[in-house]
């Protein structure tokens, strides 16, 4: 769901990468985008070989991911960039995406889809880049180093926050608030 009023962003369709989300508005750096809402799935049951669209899946904890709702405009549709310019905040478990800089007008708002290095795990891998920025390492998939970095704050920050309640094949329901600004953290700049 985007938390940012649909006069700020639109969906436009890309040249390769299908779908994409683009700035209509000049967006603030910091400025909560959206939060990545959807069914709570239980990983240990679900079939992730079978669906295709389980790229769409979101950690949400170690035994649940979230399932988005394709059908409605939503984070999902964001790409990744090798130089993505915004970032993931993790908020009482939720997955939110924030304006990493100031974003202009006609910008396409991306992420880093953070993957885990590559290994034999991801084969056939579908996870070329073609985010065209000066930085494109060409691959979605994280270097090892920069895996790890971001594996260990996330593990810091997870102690400081409590996960909301949810309920397995329910919908994660939206929170009561939301931060408005997230501040900049140097480890966001380290992971490009
Ligand atoms: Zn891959
Ligand atoms: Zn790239």
């Amino acid at each position: 769901m985007f938390l940012l009023k649909d006069i700020y962003w639109e969906i436009r369709k890309t040249k390769e990468k299908g779908y994409g989300v683009f700035a209509k508005k000049e967006i603030k750096a910091g400025t909560v985008i959206s939060d990545y809402l959807g069914k709570v799935i239980n990983i240990a049951e679900y079939d992730l070989d079978n669906d295709k669209k389980g790229l769409y899946l979101m950690y949400f904890t170690d035994q649940a991911s979230i399932y988005p709702n394709l059908t409605k405009p939503g984070p999902h549709l964001l790409n990744h960039s090798c130089k993505p310019n915004c970032w993931v905040y993790i908020y009482h478990g939720h997955t939110l995406f924030f304006a990493l800089r100031k974003i202009k007008r006609d910008e396409e708002l991306t992420i880093s889809y953070l993957l885990s290095p590559k290994d034999e795990t991801c084969n056939p891998c579908n996870h070329n880049c073609k985010c065209e920025s000066k930085f494109c390492t060409g691959t979605m998939h994280l270097s090892k180093n920069k895996y790890k970095r971001w594996q260990k704050f996330q593990d810091e920050e997870k102690k400081k926050t409590k996960i909301t309640k949810f309920v397995f094949g329910k919908n994660l329901q939206k929170l009561t608030s939301y931060p408005r600004i997230i501040q900049n953290n140097p480890i966001y700049q380290s992971m490009q």
